[in-house]
C-alpha cells in the first residue's frame, strides 16, 4: 500500500482508524508530539483482537494505522494485529521512530516479522530523531525494508515553512530511492514535549467566524491507549487530556467495529463539524469561539449548538452535506491535503510518481 493510497483514504469516513499500541518510546525527542517516555501504558491486546474479531466484509476499515509512543518497542503484537486484521480483508501501516536501526545492521527478527505483516512501514526522520538515530541509519532501514517487499515512506517533519530540512532529505531520497521512498512532510507542531521549542499558540478561529471552516481531523476514529476511542486526532483529545462527550466513541471493551463506525458516521454534531466546522456552529448557536479545537471541546455543551447540529446534521439531509463535505476535502487528492496542513511546499513529495496539474491550496490557519 504505497503512501498516496494510504493518504487517499484519509478524508474518508471510517475508512481507516488510528491505534496507539503504547505510549513508550525509549526515543525521548525533543519534539515528541505525545511527550513519550520509556514508561508509559500500553493498550490492552486483548481487547484490540476483541475490536478486530467484530469486523465483518462489509463493515471494517480499509486500514489500521499503528502509532504510539514506539509501536515497534510491541513488535509481536503489529505482527499479530496486521495478521488479524488481514483475515477480515483490512490492511495496516505502522509509524515508526526507528529506534531499532541505530547503529544499522539487519533488522531485528521481531521488527522483520512486523514489516512482513504490514502493508506500509514509515519511518519519521527530523533534525530531532537525528540526535537518536542518525540519518544513514534511517536509510539503512529503508534498505532492509524495502528488501521484505513492504511499501515505505519517511515522515519528515520541518521546523517552519522555510526551514531547508525537508529539501536536503528530499534530494538525498530521490538520489538514494528515486521514487521508492515517498515522502510525508510536515511541521514540528507545540503539542506534547514541543510546547518546550515554542511556545503553544491558541489556534485561531479564522477570519470570518461566519464562514465554513470544515474538520479534515475527524473522519477516522482513534482507539487511545486507555481503550477509548475517539473521533479526532487532535492530540488533546488523543491523549485524554480533555475528554469531550460528543468526541467519544466508545470503549474497546464494550463496543464493536459496527458500532464505532455508526457513531463515526452519523452523529449529528460530528457531521457538522465536518461539514461547516466548530466555530461556525458555535457563532450559529450565538456562543464565543476563541480557537478552532477549543471551540469544538466545548461544543457538546452548548446546548444551541446541539440544537442546531440536530436539525442541519441529522437524517438524509445531513448525510448529504457531510457526502458534500468529504467530496470537496478530496479534491486534489493527497497533496491537497498536505498542502492545508502546513507543508504546502513539499505536498507532491507524498505521492511523487503522480503529475500534479493543479494549484495546491494555501494551508489553513485552523489546523488542528
Ligand atoms: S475541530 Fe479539532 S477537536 Fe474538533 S473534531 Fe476537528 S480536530 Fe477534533
Amino acid at each position: 500500500m504505497r503512501l498516496a493510497e494510504l493518504m487517499s483514504l484519509r478524508q474518508r469516513i471510517g475508512a481507516g482508524a488510528l491505534v496507539t499500541l503504547t505510549e513508550r518510546c525509549p526515543l525521548g525527542c525533543a519534539h515528541c508530539s505525545t511527550a513519550a517516555t520509556r514508561h508509559g501504558r500500553d493498550l490492552d491486546r486483548v481487547r484490540l483482537l476483541d475490536l478486530i474479531a467484530t469486523f465483518t466484509p462489509d463493515c471494517r476499515p480499509d486500514v489500521l494505522l499503528l502509532t504510539g509512543g514506539e509501536p515497534l518497542l510491541r513488535a509481536d503484537l503489529v505482527a499479530e494485529t496486521a495478521e488479524a486484521a488481514r483475515a477480515h480483508g483490512t490492511r495496516t501501516a505502522v509509524l515508526s521512530g526507528g529506534y531499532f536501526a541505530v547503529r544499522g545492521g539487519p533488522l531485528p527478527a521481531p521488527v522483520r516479522r512486523a514489516a512482513r505483516a504490514v502493508d506500509h512501514f514509515s519511518l519519521s526522520l527530523d533534525a530531532f530523531h537525528e540526535r537518536q538515530v542518525p540519518r544513514d541509519d534511517v536509510y539503512g532501514a529503508l534498505d532492509a525494508l524495502l528488501a521484505t517487499g513492504v511499501a515505505v515512506s519517511l515522515h519528515v517533519l520541518g521546523n517552519g515553512p522555510e526551514d531547508p530540512y525537508p529539501d536536503e532529505v528530499r534530494a538525498q531520497v530521490l538520489r538514494r530511492f528515486g521514487t521508492d521512498v515517498p515522502l510525508l512532510v510536515s511541521q514540528v507542531r507545540p503539542v506534547g514535549r514541543g510546547t518546550g521549542l515554542r511556545p503553544r499558540p491558541v489556534l485561531p478561529p479564522g477570519p470570518d467566524p461566519w464562514a465554513a471552516a470544515p474538520c479534515d481531523m475527524a473522519a477516522w476514529p482513534v482507539v487511545t491507549v486507555d481503550g477509548t476511542v475517539t473521533a479526532c486526532c487532535n492530540q488533546d483529545v488523543a491523549d485524554r487530556r480533555v475528554r469531550p462527550a460528543h468526541l467519544t466513541l466508545g470503549d474497546l471493551g464494550t463496543t464493536t467495529w459496527g458500532a464505532v463506525r455508526e457513531r463515526t458516521a452519523a452523529r449529528p454534531l460530528l457531521r457538522m463539524i465536518r461539514t461547516v466546522g466548530p466555530v461556525h456552529i458555535a457563532t450559529r448557536a450565538g456562543a464565543a469561539a476563541d480557537g478552532y479545537c477549543a471551540t469544538c471541546h466545548r461544543l457538546g455543551d452548548v446546548e444551541p449548538a446541539r440544537r442546531w447540529a440536530d436539525r442541519a446534521g441529522a437524517g438524509a439531509a445531513g448525510e448529504l452535506l457531510q457526502a458534500a463535505a468529504v467530496r470537496a476535502g478530496e479534491a486534489g487528492g493527497p497533496a491537497a491535503l498536505v498542502a492545508r496542513h502546513g507543508a504546502a511546499r513539499h505536498a507532491d513529495l507524498v505521492a511523487p510518481d503522480h503529475h500534479r496539474d493543479r494549484a495546491l491550496p494555501p494551508g489553513r490557519e485552523h489546523t488542528p
